[in-house]
């Protein structure tokens, strides 16, 4: 019985998902869409024509993020947590990192620190889409290039994921700001990312903090209980 309310709670937390996130990709379309409609119009200048292709791009592109952001590895199915091992769920995530770092100079490095298999408790998906919501920010606050370091560490009851980078970094007030609902300071964000990441976080038990300095980088690290403490 008690396996059964907790499904019928999660199906009813994805209907809730589902709502807003409609909700989100239609705004951003519908815009799209307004301007490819206005490119049809005659006598429009070349200088219009350009300017309203480059905001059809951007509501398309904008659309494009929110899927990436929320549903990346989704399907739809319930996942049962899981254990989950660490080291082969942030193996996991790196290639899908290929699309956000091509374009813009980056080195990888991946360190782990653990040596036996570490495993925490979660859905293999949302636990995936923490790892790339966060190093997809890493990736972008280094637009001229830079390192993305990913070490794990296991410490007595919990294991550690460090995600740092080089980039542009945060002032104190913006590192305040992380996880609130639309705050980016990206051009094209939607700043639902760490929204996302923060409440699978809390719902794994997990815990995550930032450090940062403008123009130095950016630390994130999380922290999630040993599913078998040692
Ligand atoms: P988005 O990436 O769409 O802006 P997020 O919720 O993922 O939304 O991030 C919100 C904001 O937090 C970003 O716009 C950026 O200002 C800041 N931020 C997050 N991670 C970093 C980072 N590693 N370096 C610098 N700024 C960051
Ligand atoms: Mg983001």
């Amino acid at each position: 019985f008690q396996k059964e309310l907790l499904l019928s709670e999660k199906y009813q937390l994805i209907g809730q998902l589902a709502a807003s996130i409609s909700h989100e990709i239609r705004n951003p379309l519908t815009t799209a869409r307004g301007f490819l409609q206005m490119m049809g119009k005659e006598g429009l200048s070349q200088e219009a024509f350009e300017r309203y292709r480059t905001y059809a791009f951007e509501g398309i592109d904008h659309a494009n993020g929110i899927i990436t952001d929320y549903l990346n590895f989704s399907k739809p199915t319930v996942e049962q947590p899981a254990l989950l091992n660490v080291r082969e769920e942030v193996e996991g995530v790196i290639p899908w990192l290929q699309p956000f770092s091509v374009l813009s100079n980056i080195t990888l490095d991946i360190h782990h620190l653990i040596d036996e298999p570490a495993w925490i408790r979660g859905e293999p998906k949302k636990f995936q889409q923490c790892l790339l919501n966060v190093m997809k920010n890493a990736i972008e606050s280094m637009k001229d290039g830079g390192i993305l370091s990913v070490h794990t560490r296991l410490e007595k009851s919990h294991v550690q994921i460090l995600i740092r980078d080089t980039g542009v970094g945060m002032s104190s007030a913006q590192v305040k700001r992380l996880g609130i609902p639309y705050f980016t300071t990206k051009d094209t964000g939607t700043g639902l990312g760490l929204m996302v990441v923060m409440s699978l976080v809390k719902e794994m038990d997990g815990k995550i903090l930032f450090r940062s300095k403008p123009d130095q980088g950016t630390i994130c690290e999380m922290h999630f209980p040993l599913a078998q403490p040692k």
